[in-house]
């Protein structure tokens, strides 16, 4: 639970987290200044506990330790739907707030205009006397000057507005990049991760069924030995787009590291995942690599892959492990063919299990 200090706490707080990283020498960067705010904010517990550790074993904050724990705890804390739920609220308020101003301005003006109109008539009136014509001056003066005043906070809100926007859009397209993998465009690792939680917590929700499946591409080693890292990384893309084409609108496939993806497929049965798995086995071994340059044909690549249901209240590491049990069984079973994982029938069991390869 993170805990919002005070405004006047703010400063109190920043100078303890320089004091801590002049100490330990460690490079007063705005990602390291966020790790250390939040220690000494005491924010987050688990960080501190984490901090408290490293601090008594003597450990050093190098460059790695830090880019660590500003992975671990600061960079999940960007990626909160929160933030921009605050800003959405803090461009409301601005945008009504400037409204509200540019009415009151509107409201100012008219009264100056009337208040002018009434001077006009009492200079043309000659029995007003000099001292009410100075009194209607000045209150023309101050309404002149208070209109200058609302236009000035008005152009100013609006400006706060468009700022606020500006900000929502970079921290969306900020999170967007923090979730994605950069080569193939799917979603990374850890937006993966997050999804998988999400749609695990829907299925025990609304007791519907919910899919993994896991590909690794075959001895991609030799691929990349033979024709080099840069058509690996053109056969990766590929694979990235057959995924893409092959899912329904639902599915969340994802870079699970390397050579290796996953889909998740929410309410979705196994016969489903399965039929899928096939759907982009085959399709990835219709499609020939071609070198750019040359335009030579490299052959095909082909896929292996494990496909596994959701058993609600299994753990997420459990899930994640039955489909990637199933996608050794498809290796060792030959390789390029779906191994399909059922239910476990006891603890440690390995629950039903079929392999199909290609057709013959
Ligand atoms: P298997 O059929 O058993 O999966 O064999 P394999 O050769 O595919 O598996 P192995 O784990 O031995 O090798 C995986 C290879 O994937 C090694 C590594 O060079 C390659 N690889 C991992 N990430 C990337 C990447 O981002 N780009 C490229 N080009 N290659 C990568
Ligand atoms: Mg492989
Ligand atoms: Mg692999």
């Amino acid at each position: 639970m993170v805990t919002d200090p005070e405004v006047n706490e703010v400063g109190q707080i920043a100078d303890e987290a320089l004091g801590h990283m002049s100490v330990l020498g460690i490079p007063p960067t705005p990602e390291n200044f966020a790790v250390w705010f939040a220690y000494a904010n005491r924010s987050d517990r688990h960080l501190c506990r984490t901090i408290d550790i490293l601090r008594d074993n003597g450990q050093e904050f190098d460059s790695i330790r830090n880019a660590d724990l500003h992975a671990r705890f600061i960079m999940p804390l960007y990626q909160s739907e929160e933030i921009e739920t605050v800003a959405d609220g803090l461009h409301a308020v601005a945008g009504q707030l400037s409204t509200t101003v540019a009415d009151a301005g509107d409201g100012t003006r008219t009264y100056g205009r009337a208040l002018s109109d009434i001077s006009d008539a009492l200079t043309r009136t000659e029995s007003v006397d000099s001292e009410m014509h100075r009194l209607v001056g000045s209150l023309v003066h101050e309404t002149r000057v208070m209109e200058a005043r609302n236009t000035r906070l008005h152009g100013r809100l609006e400006k706060s507005a468009e700022e606020i926007a500006r900000l929502r859009k970079s921290l969306v397209a900020t999170r967007r990049e923090a979730s994605t993998d950069g080569l193939t465009g799917l979603a990374n690792r850890m937006q993966f991760e997050r999804e998988l939680r999400s749609a695990a917590a829907k299925a025990m929700e609304h007791g519907t069924t919910l899919c993994l499946l896991m590909a690794d591409i075959d001895h991609f080693k030799t691929f990349n030995d033979t024709y080099g890292h840069m058509v690996g990384d053109q056969v990766l893309r590929l694979v990235g787009r057959v995924l893409i084409e092959a899912i329904r609108p639902n599915d969340l496939a994802a870079r699970f590291g390397g050579e290796e993806f996953v889909v998740i497929l929410p309410d979705c049965c196994l016969d489903e995942a399965t039929r899928i798995a096939e759907r982009i086995r085959e399709r990835i071994g219709e499609k020939h690599v071609v070198r750019r340059r040359s335009g030579d044909d490299l052959g095909t690549v082909t896929l292996s892959l494990g496909v596994t249901a959701y058993q609600p209240g299994e753990s997420l590491g459990q899930f994640i492990e039955r489909a990637d049990s199933g996608l050794y069984d498809a290796k060792q079973a030959g390789r390029n063919r779906v191994s399909v994982v059922g239910e476990p029938s006891g603890r440690d069991a390995g629950g039903v299990r079929s392999v199909r390869g290609p057709a013959q």
